[in-house]
């Protein structure tokens, strides 16, 4: 036998190892790869009794008889994996003790195929269609039973937690296959080798136990569609999600909807999905987000719209499907954004509200501010004159007073008072009385200067705080202010010609600052003095 003979075999391996590549790869859970490798292997049992069958050449009967037994030690130990598996037991799955697991399994395989023929099978007849079994034979049985006692510890350990229902009636059905294909291979064991000599070969025995537990596993896959459960719950996500999603491949054809979209959007699996349909109407944004949904569909691009229809605000996003760095197709999710719009508006709305009332607040506290300005002015004003009032004069004194004592600040003090006044009320009336108050008042104002203080101590008598001023100065200032008054000429509404009045005027200046007089009364003294030497006069007292 040449090469040639050999190409479809070494095709067949090359195919077989694409399999399982793609089978390692391609992405489905560890469950579903340990199952269909298991149930591959129960395939190649039957399979293999059969082939045995099919040949007179004792070569290719041997090479059956030891596959269908490396199979029968690769699948017991499959199916310790997979009742792991299907029991959730993760803490098996540490790879020392899957290692661990699967030694018995090897060794025995590597004892079937390398050992000689003699130890594990020998020919009856020169053929292997019937055959007696040596030594390893045994031990492989033993391993077999090792490992089926390992299965039934893995399930009852399993048992004895607290399982949910669902996952108790799969353990079940697997105890069950486990019990049935034991009991299928010991009595096959028992009638076809140990009893050979004395009954007929029965056949299939073994195959008929696999194809049992293989009923088992399907029924439990059905029924409690175990595989299926990660599809089932994207199903659920999909079409209980409050999102309208919409899958499509990369030519837009609609590979998937979700219900959510089902009474809106009339689109099928299949069919090709026009962008320019879920608008109802247009307007330059969306030609905008409809041109880019074209020309960049690598880009994840959204919108928000009021859709007039169905009177929903609508996001609307376009998301392309990536894998390994091409676009196989793209996902559009349609987002009910009303709420949140209505959300948005309200509390737009009640910052306006409050932005409203704050203004308004402010203009009451203006307000207020100005009113009680005008009050705190009112309180410290003469009403009739517009100068200070006494009770003002009196309070900033006292604090001046004391600064100046402390910083040795010279001061002065003049009363004044309209000489004689009585007698302008008594020929003029009280009105031109209060004109020539007034009009006195403008005289005084003008005479003094930007710091001097001035008051209308009572009637029509005034007070001028004079600060930091020397005696010199204080009597230069007295005597200008006394001399422009008595100048100053005052029109009265009833009065023949103009009007003018003098004043009597108490002046204290202040140098001696350890002497703690009264000052009050010590001007009002000089003031008295000035009237009863005959008025219009200024009297000095030095302090
Ligand atoms: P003297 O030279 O001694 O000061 O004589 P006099 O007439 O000014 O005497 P006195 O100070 O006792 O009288 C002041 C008068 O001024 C008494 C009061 O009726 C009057 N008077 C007080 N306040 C006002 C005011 O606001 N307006 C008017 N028109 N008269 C007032
Ligand atoms: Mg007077
Ligand atoms: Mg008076």
């Amino acid at each position: 036998m040449g090469f040639v003979v050999w190409i479809d075999l070494i095709l067949f391996f090359v195919l077989f190892a694409l399999f399982v590549y793609i089978f390692v790869s391609v992405n489905i859970t560890n469950l579903h790869k340990v199952y269909l490798a298991f149930h591959f292997t129960m395939m190649i049992w039957p399979f293999c009794q059969f082939a045995i069958k099919t040949t007179d050449n004792p070569t290719y009967q041997l090479f059956y008889v030891k596959a269908a037994f490396v199979d029968s030690a690769l699948l017991s130990t499959g199916w310790v994996f997979f009742t792991i598996l299907l029991t959730g037991q993760t803490r098996f799955l540490q790879r020392k003790i899957l290692l661990l697991l699967s030694a018995p399994a090897i060794f025995s395989a590597a004892c079937i195929i390398f050992s000689p023929c003699s130890w594990f099978v020998q020919p009856v007849n020169e053929g292997y269609i019937q055959r007696t079994y040596g030594p390893l034979f045994w031990i492989f049985i033993a391993v077999i039973i090792i490992q089926v006692v390992t299965s039934l510890y893995v399930i009852s350990t399993a048992l004895v937690r607290d399982l949910v229902p669902r996952v108790r009636k799969q353990v079940m059905l697997v105890l069950k296959g486990i019990l049935a294909v034991s009991v299928f291979i010991l009595l096959d064991i028992a009638l076809n080798v140990v009893l050979d000599p004395y009954l007929p070969v029965i056949p299939g025995m073994t195959s008929l136990g696999i194809l049992l537990s293989a009923v088992f596993f399907v029924v439990s896959i059905n029924r409690d569609k175990v595989f299926d459960l990660a599809t089932i719950a994207h199903q659920d996500v999909m079409d209980t999600i409050g999102h309208g999603i919409v899958v499509l491949d990369e030519y837009d054809n609609v590979v998937e909807i979700n219900r959510f979209l089902g009474p809106h959007m009339h689109l099928h699996r299949g069919e090709q999905f026009n962008i320019r349909i879920i608008f109802p109407e247009s307007s330059p944004a969306i030609e905008a987000f409809i041109l880019e949904y074209h020309e960049r569909p690598l880009e994840r691009i959204e919108i928000e719209i009021l859709h007039t229809v169905i009177r929903r605000y609508l996001k609307i996003q376009a998301t392309p499907i990536m894998v390994s760095g091409l676009r196989v197709g793209r996902i559009v999710t349609f987002q009910d954004i009303t709420e949140l719009q209505r959300l948005i508006h309200e509390t737009h709305q009640q910052n306006r509200v409050l932005q409203e009332r704050n203004h308004s607040l402010i203009a009451v506290q203006k307000e207020l501010y100005e009113t009680n300005r005008q009050l705190q002015q009112m309180a410290i004003t003469d009403s009739l004159t517009g100068c200070y009032n006494r009770h003002y004069l009196t309070q900033q004194l006292e604090d001046e007073v004391i600064l100046n004592r402390e910083k040795h600040i010279p001061f002065a003090l003049i009363l004044l008072d309209i000489d004689f006044f009585k007698n302008v009320n008594d020929t003029y009336g009280h009105l031109a009385g209060d004109e020539v108050i007034c009009q006195t008042v403008e005289v005084l104002k003008q005479e003094l200067r930007q710091t001097d203080v001035l008051a209308r101590y009572g009637g029509e008598e005034f007070i001028i705080y004079l600060p930091d001023t020397r005696e010199a100065e204080a009597l230069h200032v007295a005597e200008q202010v006394k001399a422009k008054v008595e100048m100053n000429q005052i029109t009265i509404a009833n009065a023949a010609g103009p009007v003018s009045v003098t004043i009597s005027m108490g002046l204290l200046t202040i140098n001696d600052f350890s002497l703690n007089s009264n000052l009050f009364e010590d001007v009002d003294q000089a003031l008295y003095q000035a009237k009863n030497k005959g008025r219009n006069r200024i009297v000095h007292i030095a302090r």
